[in-house]
């Protein structure tokens, strides 16, 4: 299959038309998102809801998160929507906020990987809306990733993981969160956290009060353990390189990447002129959101540089710092030093 790429900021209808002439045909559509790049279906028609697992290699038990342009699209899609959801929707919605509810019987068991449940965003990227307005369908659509790599920021990354797999691809330019959404349940009281991202944990808090944190968001799970969220239990966002994130200050950093054979340095801004190994950089120190906007590329450019054994500076988990945090300890695959 061709790949085709669109430019929506240059073609704006030609974007339009295609996305909606494909999404309505049943076909899987990359666009772009202000998290990372999403792999869209019409999440009604489960043949193209399956295309996305396919084009993915997505585990089928790993739900998918349902994009809607408008509130008043909620309904349809769950059973009934609760106190604290429409709150949390004029509050923050659209934005980078993915809400679990139980489903109405329009969500089939391929989209929410035979749970009695589904995920609903708004985004806030316009040119999202905009596709899924255009197509007159909820979207169902994960990060436009092959599973198990990070996802992508930006329209390129994506077509080095889906050329030949997907007909068309949105490009929208750099994704302003670069991260994925926060994913809360509203399933169950008090509301719990499956997934820390755009959103942050305080806001939230201080608008519903009391979120349960699931234990996925910061430790791995145990061996055979049920995940809350499907997706936790997978790796995830793992670069080919062998990452160790470093609990430390910078100086003894810096001694630990200079006393060992080739290592690269995964560091914030302006330490790499104080390191003498390669190093990438991911971000302001102090500023969580300058962090999820370059982590994801950072890992790939891990790979592109060819990195082996990386060692990585600590993000607070504050925050936005707790979206980064959960990303890199998987990337990690868990591995922390202490020092
Ligand atoms: P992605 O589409 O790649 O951003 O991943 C979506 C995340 O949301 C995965 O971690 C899923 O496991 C999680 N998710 C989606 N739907 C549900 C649901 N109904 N219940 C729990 N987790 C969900
Ligand atoms: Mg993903």
């Amino acid at each position: 299959m061709k790949t085709v790429v669109i430019n929506i900021t240059t073609e704006y209808d030609k974007a339009l038309m295609e996305a909606k002439r494909l999404i309505n045909d049943g076909e899987v559509v990359g666009i772009p998102t202000e998290t990372v790049y999403g792999l869209a279906a019409n999440a009604l028609n489960e043949d193209a809801v399956k295309k996305i697992f396919v084009a993915k290699g997505r585990p089928s038990d790993n739900p998918l998160i349902v994009h809607i342009a408008k509130v008043e699209d909620l309904e349809p899609l769950v059973a009934e929507i609760p106190e604290k959801v429409k709150i949390m929707a004029d509050k923050f919605w659209p934005n980078a906020l993915t809400m679990i509810m139980k489903k109405s019987e329009k969500i089939s068991d391929v989209v929410s990987g035979n749970l009695d449940t589904v995920a609903v965003r708004i985004p806030k990227n316009d040119y999202a809306r905009a596709i899924i307005e255009a197509c007159g369908c909820p979207l169902a659509a994960p990060s436009a990733n092959l599973s198990g790599s990070p996802s992508p920021t930006n329209a390129k990354y994506v077509y080095d993981d889906m050329n030949g797999r997907i007909p068309l691809i949105i490009d929208g330019g750099n994704c302003e969160i670069g991260v994925e959404s926060t994913v809360i349940s509203f399933a169950e009281e008090p509301p719990r956290l499956l997934r820390p991202g755009g959103v942050t944990l305080e806001e939230m808090t201080e608008l519903i009060g009391e979120i349960v944190v699931d234990d996925a968001v910061l430790n791995k799970l145990d061996e055979g353990a049920v995940a809350s969220s499907p997706g936790m239990k997978y790796k995830h966002y793992a670069p080919s390189a062998d990452i160790t994130i470093i609990k430390s200050d910078f100086e003894t950093f810096k001694s630990l990447c200079e006393s060992e054979e080739n290592v690269t340095a995964l560091c914030f801004d302006g330490e790499s002129e104080n390191l003498s190994c390669p190093s990438v950089t991911y971000g302001n120190k102090n500023d969580g959101y300058s962090q999820s906007a370059r982590l994801f590329d950072a890992l790939r450019e891990l790979d592109e540089m060819g990195a082996h054994k990386v060692y990585a500076r600590c993000p607070k988990t504050k925050g936005m710092g707790l979206a980064v945090y959960n990303r890199l300890i998987r990337a990690a695959g868990f591995k922390i030093k202490v020092i």
